[in-house]
């Protein structure tokens, strides 16, 4: 299947700065075999709509709100993503878990409201060190995806799922190809259970990926593309990336 490349680029950025990486990305993304998307800051998506118009970048968002519309300060609506051009918006990164307390149940609602509005959530998994040395690396995971897969079940097979091990994201530490494939078969089968279109669910890793690494991670079977943090804000670096995914 087509591997998706998307960079993460986290609260990073500024207009000149977008507009000099977008400017140093969108010349190297011509005819890739490979989806590409950057999921920027939500103030720079207008710029970024602009700036990736008639483009093969696809514009994605970090977050959407779990509600439709309404009281609810602060929060940007799936529907708002829509009306500028957004195609992805990544949801239950673990950083948002982490520091915004977001539970599985509004994780999977998040994946919800994007489905609804033509938005294809990048739904984000993955267990802490404390977990992985537990040996409860499974139980997490698949907790969490089944907390998407229950809400979502009858289009699960639009979702992106991204495998991201919490203790390699911007760390340094990436998982092993192996380490990475065997999360990523267990994913995969419980797709599979949940659906019959499970193989043409892409199931991402993310955790520290970068131009070095990304070749022998892409090649694993059940890796089917990459969700990129501190690598996507150096043109050189997410092009690699891109070209190592094509
Ligand atoms: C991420 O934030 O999704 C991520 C994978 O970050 P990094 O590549 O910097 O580890």
């Amino acid at each position: 299947m087509k591997k998706l490349i998307a960079g993460n680029w986290k609260m990073n950025g500024s207009l000149a700065a977008n507009a000099a990486l977008l400017q140093g990305i969108l010349p190297g993304v011509t005819a890739q075999a490979c989806d590409v998307a950057v999921c920027v800051p939500a103030v720079y998506l207008a710029q970024g709509q602009a700036l990736l118009a008639d483009s093969p970048l696809a514009l994605g968002a970090q977050d959407l709100s779990a509600r439709e519309s309404g009281a609810y300060t602060g929060e940007i609506s799936a529907a708002m993503l829509r009306d500028f051009g957004v195609r992805y918006a990544i949801v239950g990164h673990s950083e948002r878990r982490q520091y915004h307390g977001e539970t599985d149940a509004v994780v999977a609602e998040k994946a919800q409201r994007a489905l609804a509005a033509g938005i294809t959530p990048i739904v984000c998994i993955g267990e802490t060190l404390a977990e992985r040395e537990a040996g409860s690396t499974e139980d997490v995971v698949k907790r969490q995806l089944a907390a998407v897969i229950h809400l979502n079940g009858h289009c699960i097979s639009e979702i992106v799922v991204a495998y991201e091990p919490v203790w390699a994201i911007g760390t340094g530490k990436t998982a092993t190809p192996e380490q990475a494939q065997a999360v990523h078969a267990v994913l995969r089968a419980q797709l599979q259970a949940a659906s019959t279109q499970a193989d043409r669910i892409r199931i991402l890793y993310g955790g520290s990926m970068n131009a070095t690494n990304a070749a022998s991670l892409l090649a694993q079977a059940d890796i089917d593309g990459g969700l990129i943090g501190g690598a996507s804000l150096k043109a050189a670096d997410f092009l690699s990336i891109i070209d190592a995914a094509s």
